[in-house]
């Protein structure tokens, strides 16, 4: 930790408004599927200092003692890069996305790393009621609401305070009204990147009226890298027993529904492509794998909801969380068209799966449902940490 805040400090980057200017920053790392080293870098951060909404975003870098870096910017609070060592100690980077903040405001991006809220996934119909009173929110995703809205938290600019090198913290109020919202809602996420490589995401929320709030992170993922191949050979466990099957706009029915003899048992390690392509209803439903799945231990402890092994690299992440539930998305919707993706590799189909910690989706329509309320007075406090190791 001392060596490190050293580091941080030579580098200048201690005035709070600063961003870490890391354009000469290079690093070894796997780019493609021959594992030719080639160098590659945390995007330079002059691509991300920009003016949105009269409020400056820009680029930070979180280095910890083993010369893991994760950059994330204040625009969206996303997770532009996350580079951590494969099994042969090359810096590979793992977290699909763009390296321009405009790549980041395209209508067609699909949340790449993004901090999602009011509400992450879908409410039905795009409603709710809550104490009596009927709140319609805006119908972005086939009449549903989808992420917290067109202008949900990915798409805000988050004040951002870099503490030190390890730490990051954003945050922001969400007005009452905000995307149909009841509630002034204050929020801080706190990134922090720990020396045994986890980035650990503390979300915490208060308000002034009732309202709802599921916060996650909807960084996408590829363990042999990004624009590295698709992620069917990667090795999924999800600690999940059940999981919540969907309608025909991916709302959940209600039912809880055993994975036991359904391509959803992931409870033992499993390649992702095994059988993403079975006959089965819930499989059509979601063009692959877009479900929530109910940990088993749905305690508010935190504990390990999921892991994942990339093969080629041996990167292995681990998903820890106090939430009850993980939608495991795998890149359906992906389909090589975003323009500008990093590195300018067009990213195709399932080439990259997401791990969103969560209370389950339409959870304010679904009384049965953990519940998402937020009332004046509490706290609303979780935690998710990405882990990453290598296993050979
Ligand atoms: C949803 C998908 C959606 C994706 C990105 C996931 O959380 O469940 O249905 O396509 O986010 O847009």
């Amino acid at each position: 930790m001392k060596a490190n805040l050293l580091l941080f400090l030579a580098a200048g980057v201690m005035s709070m408004s600063a961003c870490t200017n890391n354009s000469n920053k290079k690093t070894e790392a796997h780019t493609d599927s021959d594992s030719v080293a080639k160098t590659v870098m945390i995007p330079d951060s002059t691509n991300f200092q920009s003016d949105i909404d009269g409020k400056k975003t820009g680029l930070y870098v979180l280095t910890n003692a083993n010369n893991v870096q994760v950059a994330i910017t204040n625009y969206g609070g996303r997770i532009v890069s996350i580079l951590v060592p494969d099994k042969d100690g090359k810096l590979t980077d793992v977290s699909l996305g763009y390296d321009k903040v405009a790549g980041y405001q395209q209508e067609s991006e699909p949340y790449f790393g993004a901090l999602i809220g009011r509400y992450g996934n879908r409410i039905g119909n795009a409603q709710f009621v809550l104490d009596g009173k009927t709140y319609k929110i805006p119908a972005n995703n086939n009449g549903q609401s989808l992420h917290g809205g067109p202008k949900g938290f990915h798409a805000q600019v988050w004040d951002a305070k870099q503490v030190n090198a390890y730490t990051l913290e954003l945050s922001r109020v969400s007005k009452d009204g905000e995307e149909g919202y009841p509630g002034n809602l204050t929020v801080k996420v706190v990134y922090s990147l720990t020396d045994d490589n986890a980035i650990k995401m503390d979300y915490s929320a208060t308000t002034d009226k009732a309202t709802v709030v599921n916060l996650t992170n909807h960084a996408y993922f590829n363990l042999n890298g990004e624009g590295n191949g698709d992620i069917n050979d990667h090795i999924l466990t999800i600690n999940a027993s059940k999981f919540t099957p969907v309608d025909a706009n991916l709302i959940p029915t209600g039912e809880l529904k055993d994975v036991a003899g359904t391509p959803f048992d992931f409870t033992k390690p499993t390649a992702i492509g095994e059988r993403v392509n079975a006959d089965d209803e819930q499989l059509k439903l979601g063009k692959g794998y877009d479900h929530n799945f109910v940990l088993t231990n749905s305690s508010t402890e935190l504990k390990q909801a999921a892991k994942v092994t990339g093969p080629k690299t041996g990167i292995t992440l681990e998903v820890l969380t106090t939430e009850p539930g993980i939608q495991f998305y795998g890149g359906n919707f992906l389909d090589g068209k975003l323009k500008d993706c990093k590195g300018g590799k067009p990213y195709q189909h399932r080439t990259g799966f997401c791990l969103e910690t969560q209370h389950f989706p339409d959870s304010p329509n679904k009384p049965a449902f953990p519940t998402t309320t937020l009332k004046p007075g509490v706290e609303y406090k979780t935690t998710t940490l990405y882990k990453f190791s290598v296993e050979k």
